[in-house]
C-alpha cells in the first residue's frame, strides 16, 4: 500500500496493520465477543489519561470529534445554570455556536488567538457569575498550535464550584495527561488522531459521578446524550445503536500499538517530527504564528510569505503528488497554512517531505529564503 504522509491535523498517517485490523468476519456488535472488544477499548482509554476506572470512565459514539463537543455542552449544563467558554480559538469558538444551537445560556470569553488566556479576566468572571456550573476550554487549539494552560483554568473551574470540561482532541494520546492532575472532569478525543486510528469513532473520557448527576439535567437531544449512552453501555457493554464495527477493530489495534510503543516514546517522537518541521520552516525563512513557549509542539502555523509567487494551492497540489499533504490555516483574514506532528510518523519522514517541498517552492518560483 502507498504511504501517505499526512501533515493536516488529522485524519493522521496510520500504520499498515492498524489499517488490516478492520479486515474482519463480518460480525454482529451485539455478540459477546464484540462486547468484549468494547471493554478492552473503554479501560485503554481511560489508562491513556491515567484515570482511575472506579472514578473515570470513556463513553464511545460514532461520529466525528466534534460530536464530543456537542454531547459535553448539551448534557453536562443543569437547569438554570451557564458555561463559560475561555475561548481563544476556532474550536472553543466551535462550543460556542454549539451552545447557540440549543440555546444554552452561556459566556463567551474571547481572548487574543496568540496568547494565552488571561486567568485574571477569567476568575473575574466566575467571580461574578456564580451560576457558571460548567467551564469549557480547549486543550490544543488546533487552528494555531497553541497550548492553554488547562490546570490553571481547571483549578479556578473547580474553586468556584463549576465542573471542568477539555477538549483535547488534538492532544489526547500525544501529550502526557494525568486527568486527575490537570484538574480536568471531562476530555474528549477520536480515534483518528492521538491514538491513531480510523476516522468515525470518538469517545470522553469523564468522571462516572458528574455522568450519574446529568441523568436528572434536561435532556437536549435524544442520539447525543451522554448518561443515555453511558447508562445503556453500563447495563449492556453496548454501544446504544449501531457501532462503526471495523472502525472500532482498528481502534483496539491501535490502542494496542500505542501501549507497546509507550506514552514517553510516542510523546518524544511527536516531538522529534516538530522539531524537524519548525527547523525545516525556520530554515526557509517562514514565521511561525504562535511564540515558541506556547507551542503545543504538535502544530506549526507558518505565515504564507509576501511573495506573488506563492500559491498554496500550487504547492499543496505539487506535494500531494509525492505523497505529502498539507493543509490551510484556520485563522481569518491571516494567510497560513499548517504542517502537523500527528500519526505515525517520524523525523525521516519530515527531511524527505521538505526534500519536496524546497522543489515545489523552486517550481513556483517562492524566493527563499522568503520574505515578510
Ligand atoms: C479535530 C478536532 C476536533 C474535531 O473535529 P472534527 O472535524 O469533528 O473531526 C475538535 N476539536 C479539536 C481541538 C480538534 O483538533
Amino acid at each position: 500500500m502507498n504511504r501517505n504522509i499526512l501533515l493536516n491535523p488529522g485524519p493522521a498517517t496510520t500504520t499498515d496493520t492498524v489499517k488490516m485490523a478492520q479486515v474482519v468476519p463480518d460480525i454482529c456488535p451485539r455478540e459477546k465477543e464484540f462486547v468484549k472488544i468494547m471493554r478492552e477499548l473503554e479501560e485503554g482509554l481511560v489508562r491513556i489519561v491515567h484515570g482511575d476506572p472506579k472514578v473515570y470512565t470513556a463513553v464511545l459514539f460514532c461520529g466525528s470529534g466534534t460530536i464530543n463537543i456537542d454531547i459535553c455542552l448539551n448534557s453536562l449544563l443543569p437547569d438554570g445554570k451557564k458555561i463559560l467558554i475561555v475561548n481563544n480559538g476556532a474550536y472553543s469558538s466551535r462550543a460556542v455556536e454549539v451552545c447557540e444551537y440549543y440555546g444554552l445560556d452561556h459566556i463567551n470569553l474571547r481572548m487574543p488567538l496568540d496568547r494565552q488566556p488571561d486567568l485574571r479576566a477569567v476568575e473575574e468572571t466566575l467571580e461574578k457569575n456564580p451560576d457558571v456550573a460548567l467551564v469549557y476550554t480547549t486543550h490544543h487549539e488546533t487552528g494555531t498550535g497553541l497550548l492553554n494552560p488547562i490546570r490553571e483554568i481547571g483549578t479556578l473551574a473547580h474553586r468556584y464550584g463549576a465542573l471542568f470540561v477539555v477538549d483535547t482532541t488534538s492532544s489526547y494520546a500525544m501529550r502526557p495527561i494525568d486527568i486527575e492532575e490537570e484538574q480536568v472532569d471531562f476530555c474528549m478525543a477520536s480515534a483518528q488522531k492521538g491514538i491513531m486510528a480510523m476516522t468515525g469513532l470518538s469517545f470522553i473520557v469523564g468522571r462516572r459521578d458528574a455522568i450519574e448527576a446529568s441523568a436528572r439535567y434536561p435532556r437536549r437531544s435524544y442520539y447525543c446524550n451522554l448518561y443515555l449512552q453511558y447508562d445503556y453501555f453500563k447495563q449492556h457493554g453496548e454501544m446504544h445503536f449501531t457501532p462503526p464495527v471495523q472502525v472500532i477493530y482498528a481502534a483496539r489495534q491501535a490502542l494496542r500499538e500505542y501501549f507497546e510503543e509507550g506514552e514517553q516514546a510516542k510523546w518524544e517522537r511527536h516531538q522529534r517530527v516538530f522539531s524537524a518541521i519548525r527547523e525545516g520552516l525556520t530554515e526557509l525563512g517562514f514565521q511561525i504564528f504562535i511564540p515558541e513557549e506556547i507551542q503545543s509542539g504538535l502544530v506549526a502555523a507558518a505565515l504564507y510569505p509576501e511573495d506573488e509567487n506563492w500559491n498554496f494551492e500550487k504547492i499543496h497540489d505539487y506535494c500531494y503528488e509525492r505523497g505529502f499533504t498539507i493543509y490551510p490555516g484556520k485563522v481569518e483574514k491571516k494567510g497560513m497554512f499548517r504542517l502537523c506532528a500527528l500519526g505515525a510518523i517520524d523525523g525521516d519522514d519530515i527531511a524527505a517531505f521538505f526534500k519536496v517541498f524546497k522543489e515545489a517552492l523552486r517550481e513556483c518560483g517562492v524566493a527563499v529564503p522568503v520574505k515578510y
